[in-house]
This record gives C-alpha cells, sequence and structure tokens, in this order.
C-alpha cells in the first residue's frame, strides 16, 4: 500500500466506499489524515465500518473543517449531474480529487524520478496498459500496473527510484487528477464514447489532452482527427510528441506497415519488430496498441531485442479477441468483451472465414454497422433477445441460424467450421451486444464460452499452433 501523506494531519471526506474508494481511505488513514467516509449504498458503509474506516452521512458533516473531498472514479463529478457530495464540497470551496491525484503527490514526494507510464484514450487502455507492464516486467523491471485496471492505484508498492508504474486512466480518474504528471502520457485514440459524462466531445477530449499535456514525453496515436489536433496543438506549443499511426506511414514516429511496426525519423523509416504469429496482437487496433507499447518501452530504456520478446510473449487479456481453444485448423476466440457494434469490428476484421458466434442485449442500432464484414461471415449462431432483429439485419447476406444458447452456438459453429471448405476458419464470440439477458456480465458470458469450446473433443487449450 501506498500511504497517502498529502492530508496528514488534516481532514478528509472520501466519498464512494467500494474497491478503490476503500483503498483510498485507507492509504489516508496511513498517511496520517482523519478520514470521515460514506456511500449511497449502505452495504458499502457497513463494509467500510468493518475495515476500519470511520463512517458518517457526509450531508451532516461540517463541510469547512474538511479539506478534500476524495471522490471515487464512478460518482458523477459534472455529468449528467454533479452528485450530492460534489455539491456541498464546491458550495464549501472543498478541492475534489481522485486517487490518480493522490498518487501523483506521493511519486513527486518519494522518487520523481520514477518512471510513471499513464494510459489513456477510448479504446485499447487495458490491452495498452497490460502489454506495456508485460514487456517491462518480462525485461526484468520492477514493474506496478495498476488504476482503471486490476489492482486501485494506492495498493500498489510505494514509489521507489527504478521502480515503473504502469497505469491505466479513465477519463473520470483524468478529472479527479488535476495536477498529473506522467513520465511518460499514452493517448491511444479518441471516438465519441461517456459524453453522458463529459458533455460535449470537446469536453471529453480536452481532459484526455491533460493526460498528455502534463506528462514529460507524450506519445500520441494520430489515427483520429481529435487525437492529430491534440498532437498538433502540442507540438505547436513546443511540446515534443511522439506520433504513432496503425493507419499510414509517418514521416516522424512509429507506424505499422502490415505486421512490421516501423521507426521514421526524418522520413527514414526502418523496421524495429514484428507482430508477425502474435496471436494476442492481431488486427490493426492491436497494431495500434503495440505500436503504443513500442514507444513507451523505448522511453523507458528497453532494447528492441527485449522489447520485441516481450510482444511475442504476451498473453492477451481475458474476453477480448482471447484465443482459448484450437482443434486442427479450427481456433477459437472469445471477444465477450465486444458489447457493442464498434467494439466488434476489430475482431470481424481481424478474420478472413468466421463462424460469428452474436447476440444479447442489443445496443442501439444492433449490428447495421456491420453489414460490411458479412462477406467474412461463413455462417452466424445467434443468441439471447437480439437473434430476431440481428437475423433481420443479416438477411441474405450470408447464412445464419437461431441458436439460442451460447452452448448451442458454439456445438453447431465448431461442427460446421470443421467442415470449412477453406480449412482455415475462427469461431468467434463477439457479440456486439450487452450480456445481461442471459449472464450476470461479459466475462461471465466468456467463461460460459470458454467452457463450451473446451467440452468439446479434440479442443486443445490456449490455441496456439502445435
Ligand atoms: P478499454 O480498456 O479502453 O476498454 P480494451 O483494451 O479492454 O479497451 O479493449 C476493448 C475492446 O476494444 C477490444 O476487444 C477491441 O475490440 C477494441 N480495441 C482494443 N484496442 C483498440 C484500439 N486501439 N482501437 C480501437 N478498438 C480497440
Amino acid at each position: 500500500m501506498i500511504p497517502a501523506t498529502a492530508f496528514s494531519g488534516r481532514n478528509v471526506a472520501v466519498f464512494g466506499l467500494g474497491g478503490s474508494g476503500t483503498a483510498t481511505a485507507k492509504a489516508l488513514l496511513a498517511g496520517g489524515a482523519t478520514v470521515l467516509g460514506w456511500d449511497d449504498n449502505p452495504e458499502s458503509v457497513a463494509t467500510a465500518g468493518e475495515n476500519g474506516i470511520a463512517t458518517g452521512d457526509l450531508r451532516q458533516a461540517d463541510w469547512n473543517a474538511i479539506d478534500a473531498l476524495l471522490l471515487a472514479p464512478g460518482v458523477p463529478l459534472t455529468h449528467p449531474h454533479p452528485h450530492w457530495s460534489v455539491e456541498l464540497a464546491k458550495a464549501a470551496g472543498v478541492n475534489i480529487i481522485g486517487d490518480i491525484e493522490l498518487f501523483a503527490h506521493e511519486r513527486r514526494a518519494l522518487a520523481p524520478q520514477t518512471p510513471f507510464i499513464a494510459i489513456t484514450g477510448t479504446n485499447g487502455k487495458s490491452t495498452t496498459t497490460a502489454l506495456i507492464a508485460h514487456v517491462l516486467s518480462s525485461a526484468g523491471k520492477d514493474t506496478q500496473m495498476g488504476g482503471n485496471i486490476g489492482r486501485a492505484i494506492m495498493t500498489l508498492d510505494p514509489p521507489a527510484p527504478r521502480r515503473h508504474y504502469v497505469v491505466e486512466c479513465s477519463s473520470y480518474q483524468i478529472d479527479l487528477a488535476p495536477t498529473i504528471d506522467p513520465s511518460v502520457g499514452v493517448l491511444l485514440n479518441l471516438a465519441p464514447d461517456h459524453l453522458d459524462r463529459h458533455g460535449t466531445m470537446e469536453g471529453y477530449a480536452a481532459v484526455k489532452t491533460r493526460l498528455v499535456a502534463g506528462s514529460a514525453r507524450a506519445i500520441i496515436g494520430v489515427d483520429d482527427e481529435h487525437c492529430r489536433t491534440i498532437a498538433d496543438q502540442l507540438e505547436k506549443a513546443g511540446r515534443e510528441v511522439v506520433r504513432i499511426s496503425a493507419a499510414g506511414r509517418l514521416e516522424n514516429g512509429f507506424f505499422a506497415e502490415g505486421s512490421q511496426l516501423m521507426h521514421a525519423e526524418g522520413g527514414d523509416a526502418r523496421p524495429l519488430v514484428s507482430l508477425d504469429g502474435v496471436g494476442a496482437l492481431r488486427g490493426r487496433h492491436n497494431a495500434q496498441n503495440a505500436l503504443a507499447a513500442v514507444a513507451a518501452s523505448l522511453v523507458c530504456g528497453l532494447s528492441v531485442s527485449d522489447i520485441q520478446a516481450g510482444l511475442r510473449s504476451f498473453p492477451g487479456l481475458a474476453h477480448r479477441m482471447e484465443q482459448v481453444g484450437r482443434r486442427g485448423r479450427v481456433l477459437f476466440v472469445n471477444d465477450s468483451k465486444a458489447t457493442n457494434a464498434d467494439a466488434a469490428a476489430p475482431a470481424l476484421s481481424a478474420f478472413e472465414r468466421i463462424y460469428w458466434i452474436a447476440g444479447g442485449l442489443a445496443k442501439e442500432g444492433g449490428i447495421e454497422s456491420l453489414k460490411p464484414y458479412f462477406s467474412r461471415v461463413a455462417k452466424a449462431y445467434l443468441v439471447g433477445e437480439a437473434a430476431p432483429s440481428f437475423a433481420a439485419s443479416i438477411g441474405e447476406a450470408t447464412d445464419y441460424e437461431i441458436s439460442g444458447t451460447i452452448a448451442a452456438a458454439v456445438e453447431h459453429a465448431a461442427r460446421d467450421a470443421a467442415g470449412d471448405p477453406a480449412g482455415e476458419a475462427v469461431v468467434l464470440l463477439s457479440p456486439a451486444c450487452a450480456s445481461f439477458d442471459q449472464f450476470r456480465n461479459f466475462e461471465v458470458r466468456g467463461e460460459a464460452f470458454r467452457q463450451a469450446v473446451l467440452s468439446l473433443a479434440g479442443v486443445k487449450p490456449n490455441g496456439d499452433r502445435e
């Protein structure tokens, strides 16, 4: 745990007592603050109390005696409406911050040279964060990974020289970290998302911009116009920006050419590393993630051969184009995290002969936007509530059946894929739907897929070629 000393001897209110809020409260206590925690959920309040955190309704608190409000990242700061605790803090002129801000403070106090790699963007944050942490730790670096992925940041080991922090930052977390100053800031991409929380695209982009603007080295994916504008603006302001592109050649920076990742300087490009045969990093979107990891790892002083080895051994993240098994020339891929059509598109574009399991609780627009990929789909196996509407969208474009359940879909898709005339085929769960009609969440859905695949006769786990 990292004791948070910023408020030693002072009073702090903590609102939101889930995992990260409780960790924050404990870190503040360890750093010598007096903490009062609260949550709208009585169960969370009770659990925090059992964990030694003083609790009390912040509506009744004397806000003039409170030095800061520590807000859990899920609690609305501005949109759609500020939470009542935010209103009370603002009315009393109390600063509102989050756990990443506490971490930034401790790092400055304890080991300001400690590498702090912060990753944000609309898509690919978790993959890139896990990939950078994997590459660094494979190269023998003392690596701590947390933030929006895995562990709450204040539960990591305290900053020390040569300890590397790889931290996924959601826009909510950046919003609550006014002095965030990573040694390497990565902005992967920007697409309209979470606008309910930030009001407008400008507001959303402005929050994400702060992460790279505050960093010593900025790495920016320039494949969308919002990020290009941000990169241009930072450069105009005299900042050095490392550009990455999975979509085209760059004069300066890192770009992908097929499966080669290239480094360009003054128009001269040379191959650095290759993604050939790296199953966990298939598809153009993963090339963007890998480029960010290469650029960040070079800043951290890794050799090209260490980076290549790290990319090769990356196991990938569960439920994101995860290879769960192989039988002969048929690969089974779990992309349960794809809960809308946009998120399913990268998987559909990464394979040529797809036995596609889709459906669940449909999002607005359904799978209409995926029509360009239907030619790659040998057959679709539709499950859940969305099955009839997805069938209507597919129409005559390709073959489909209403399988109903994941188990039936896996069985039928495996049987059909085994007889695929092209030989090489993939049975892909990329549902383009929420899971709640049949499962508790996308992880449980992905596990159901994995179990169904592994119970098929002759399937080898993990999907690596022999
Ligand atoms: P996040 O943490 O930002 O939600 P993840 O790394 O968990 O992102 O990936 C979630 C899904 O987003 C993946 O399954 C994939 O479909 C898609 N994705 C991943 N990386 C990118 C990227 N760089 N650009 C666009 N889409 C991506």
